[in-house]
């Protein structure tokens, strides 16, 4: 059965707290959604703002192959407001709990009877698709609701939404209104879930499984509270887990890793490390046992290929390491320790990892180098000191202290910034060893207040053109950027190496 997508990110994802999206970054992000594969787009609250009128107004001129739609409440206003911006496709909702009807709308459920009706007739009249929800719905008496689903059915509705407004619903729950909704409307049913108890996902997979064809849903699960029900998670659970039906989508799965990077950056909402699907981790293995068991087969430890949604597998060495999982990580670099060499490398990685210290591959290849008494890969840059010093008035100014080889290197220089003025100092050391040079340097912070995590990628250059990126993530910008260029000197160096190991073997 084909499960039809309708994505909010641009909608109930924008109302998560702290985000705020432009016109063009709107659009950008509608034009993402599109190329992944979604079914409909909510585009916005047409109401809200005249950036967002101007938003869906740009989005409904452009020829996607979504269905595009946007929200109203059962005003006319409202309505009026969704054709004026060129959509042919309205949800409508109005609150039918007693808890929405006595405190926030105070109206009685008759009234809102009536409005929902009117609004429906009304949407009609003005030649527009539409989709109602009866908002909190999981929290409305179960007959009243029926009674609305059956009313605006009449009217006229297109299609049926259960809002589960604050992730109130149990699959069970979910699954009995859903077939409510059915027998009484014969429209098609969408479920709209809300992430408040970690339910999401498995209440739009009940809905479904309960005849609902369509959920909305957001990249990352971003959206009020604890957020929607994610995008990733519900479109690779429906494809790949075992059900009594064979559920298919119009996904691209293989862009799901880039679109959730994408809208990550764009509203300034990281993804924790350890979600599923999109998170860092979800593809990464660091414990020895794991590690030893994807090595021999990926499917011992990976319910699905990472390709499948766009990503690709890494290993990581640390603490949990095992044989297998070294040897195989220097093996890559072209390097073949012996089994002695092995476990002498491995001993090392465990002791930094038990002093808490995270070792990366370029820490690895040292360790590896000092164990194999090769001084190939002597050339490793640590940064041993460093300071620096900004403010209005007086030239942004740093002081850098590197080792290379066993030799200390120090530089001092200034540059519009501290960024500048550290990574200037850097590159007058490692100018002269290495001519490596920045080719592309990229700040993100990580929304919050100014104790936000930011996030620094660089890319460097050589000069016979190789390229190497690296990516530093923490709390202080120029800290972070000044280990974001040393991981990129040492990876381009690294990678140096590696091919003239390589070249020497051949010949
Ligand atoms: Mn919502």
């Amino acid at each position: 059965m084909k499960v039809r997508i309708f994505d909010t990110t641009l909608r109930d994802g924008e109302q998560t707290p702290g985000v705020a999206l432009s016109p063009t970054q709107k659009f950008d992000i509608a034009k993402k959604l599109d190329a992944l594969g979604v079914d409909a787009i909510e585009t916005g609250f047409p109401v809200i703002s005249d950036g967002e009128m101007q938003a869906i107004k740009m989005i409904t001129k452009e020829n996607f192959n979504a269905e595009l739609c946007g929200l109203a409440r059962t005003d006319k206003k409202d309505i009026d407001l969704i054709v004026d911006s060129g959509l042919k496709y309205v949800h409508t909702f109005i609150a039918t709990s007693d808890i929405h009807l006595q405190y926030k709308l105070k109206i009685t459920r008759d009234e809102a009877l009536a409005k929902a009706i009117d609004a429906v007739e009304y949407a009609k009249s003005r030649g527009l698709q539409v989709e109602f929800s009866a908002e909190d719905a999981t929290r409305t008496d179960r007959d009243f609701l029926n009674k609305v689903f059956g009313q605006v059915a009449k009217a006229g509705a297109d299609r049926i939404d259960i809002p589960d407004t604050v992730g109130y619903a149990t699959p069970a729950y979910i699954a009995q209104i859903t077939k409510d909704a059915i027998a009484t409307t014969k429209l098609p049913v969408s479920v709209h879930c809300h992430n408040d108890f970690g339910l999401a996902v498995a209440n739009a997979i009940s809905g479904i499984q309960a005849g609902a064809q369509c959920a909305h849903v957001t990249i990352n699960g971003i959206g009020e509270r604890a957020g929607n029900a994610s995008l990733e998670e519900f479109v690779m659970a429906l494809q790949c887990l075992q059900f009594d039906k064979k559920y298919e989508t119009n996904i691209n799965t293989k862009l799901l890793y880039e679109t959730s990077k994408y809208i990550s950056n764009q509203v300034g909402v990281h993804v924790q490390r350890n979600k599923a699907i999109v998170g860092e981790n979800a593809f990464g293995h660091e414990s020895g046992i794991h590690t030893h068991g994807v090595l021999s087969n990926p499917l011992t430890y990976e319910p699905i290929g990472p390709e499948l949604v766009g990503r690709t597998r890494w290993l990581q060495v640390g603490k949990h390491a095992g044989a297998h999982g070294i040897s195989a990580m220097l093996n890559d670099y072209g390097i073949d320790p012996t089994r002695e060499q092995t476990h002498k490398i491995l001993e090392k990685v465990k002791n930094l990892g038990d002093q808490g210290k995270q070792v990366t591959d370029v820490e690895l290849l040292s360790i590896a180098g000092d164990v194999m008494k090769d001084t190939t890969f002597k050339r490793i840059v640590h940064l041993t000191g460093f300071s620096v010093s900004t403010g209005i008035g007086n030239m942004p100014y740093a002081f850098v202290k590197l080792e290379i080889e066993g030799k200390e290197f120090v530089a001092t220089d200034h540059g519009v910034g501290p960024v500048d003025a550290s990574l200037n100092a850097i590159q007058k050391i490692t100018g002269e060893i290495a001519e490596v040079r920045i080719k592309e340097y990229k700040l993100d912070s990580i929304a919050g207040g100014s104790n936000a995590l930011c996030e620094v990628t660089i890319k460097v250059e050589d000069a016979s053109g190789n390229v190497a990126a690296a990516k530093s993530i923490g709390e202080d910008i120029v800290t972070t950027s000044v280990q974001a260029m040393i991981e990129g000197i040492n990876r381009i160096m690294l990678k140096k190496i590696v091919k003239q190991k390589k070249s020497e073997r051949q010949s």
